[in-house]
């Protein structure tokens, strides 16, 4: 039995074992959310008022899922983000708690993982269209690659607001906002007294309890053929998020441009081929799984095994297999 968390990237296999008839596990899928799909399932009892109450769950956190795009997305010309892209520049813009609170989250993650994630990707980020095959010109990149630099964003926490120290500057949360999406759903059904969930967007996942007794199982695929798993992780009460070069690419005079960009050069930061990283919330994980692609695996195990709550498994260039201290290989 599997439940496909990510199709194209991992899976989460249930163990075979039967489910006591008075519970059962619920769950959706919703598509176009955050530019993904947002898979939440849940293990609740099996009777029709347990079932609607379950069901509304699933409804809150679909909802705070469209909120946060709302909020978030650069994509939507009305969002908090774009009114900040469009005026920060020029004066500070006052934002939403919720908005600060990530943006101040973000650069505690640019200082983590010196400078390899950092919102500002997006100053050359917005240049390119993976889907279009479009990408900047060399002379476009060197124009904007000074304005790539997370300490241009300016946090005012007396007037709950951001400025950005000079033109050009653009930022995007979409390397972080997945992560913290699936915790304020992961939070959502704590609070209704959950034991036992999932919620994933896009390569961002995080569960609650284990299944059936046993950890859930994360299934991490090869970065070329998608049906073909490489290694399998347990998991209880834990958050992951995979990144790879895989997910937003196309490939022209065999270079492979793809979505994740180095902040140092505005080019695809392509050190590895994925990294998948688990730790206590998807916030984290999401903020950390960049940072193997520009820094390369050496470096970024190194912050990873600084961080006593997190590991890390890397697939490397030469289709290496890599892992932090804290995770033995599989025998
Ligand atoms: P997913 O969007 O599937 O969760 P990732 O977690 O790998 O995938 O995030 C990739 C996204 O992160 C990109 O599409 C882009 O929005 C953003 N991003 C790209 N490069 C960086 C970077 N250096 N720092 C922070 N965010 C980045
Ligand atoms: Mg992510």
């Amino acid at each position: 039995m599997m439940s496909a968390v990510r199709r194209s990237m991992l899976c989460l296999c249930a163990l075979a074992i039967a489910a006591p008839a008075h519970a059962a596990w619920l769950s959706r899928a919703v598509d176009g959310i955050m530019g993904t799909r947002i898979f939440v399932e849940l293990w609740s009892e099996d009777d029709a008022q347990s079932r609607q109450r379950g069901e509304q769950a699933i409804d809150a956190v679909m909802d705070e899922m469209r909120h946060i795009d709302e909020t978030m997305s650069v994509y939507k010309p009305t969002s908090e983000i774009s009114r900040v892209n469009d005026l920060a520049a020029k004066q500070p813009v006052k934002i939403s708690h919720e908005l600060f609170q990530l943006l101040t989250t973000a650069l505690e993650y640019s200082r983590i993982t010196e400078g390899a994630f950092d919102i500002t990707y997006a100053s050359v980020g917005y240049m390119y269209d993976f889907r279009e095959r479009k990408r900047p010109t060399e002379e476009e990149i060197q124009a904007a690659l000074p304005a790539i630099n997370y300490r241009h964003v300016l946090l005012d926490a007396a007037s709950s607001s951001v400025r950005f120290s000079q033109p050009g500057v653009r930022i995007d949360l979409g390397g972080i906002a997945k992560g913290f999406s699936v915790d304020q759903g992961i939070e959502i059904l704590l609070a209704r007294g959950y034991k036992h969930a999932l919620v994933n967007a896009g390569g961002d996942s995080r569960v609650i309890g284990d299944r059936f007794g046993k950890p859930w199982i994360i299934g991490i695929r090869h970065p070329d053929h998608p049906d073909q798993i490489i290694t399998r992780v347990p998991l209880t009460d834990s958050a992951f998020s995979t990144s790879g070069d895989y997910e937003r690419y196309f490939d022209e005079g065999g270079v492979r441009y793809h979505h994740i960009i180095d902040p140092h050069t505005g080019h695809s930061a392509s050190k590895v081929r994925s990294a998948t990283v688990i730790a206590p919330t998807a916030t984290r994980t999401d903020g950390l799984s960049k940072t193997a692609f520009v820094l390369g695996p050496d470096e970024a195990i190194r912050i990873y095994n600084s961080l006593p709550d997190v590991d890390a498994i890397l697939v490397a260039l030469d289709g290496r297999i890599l892992y932090t201290k804290g995770l033995e290989p599989p025998h």
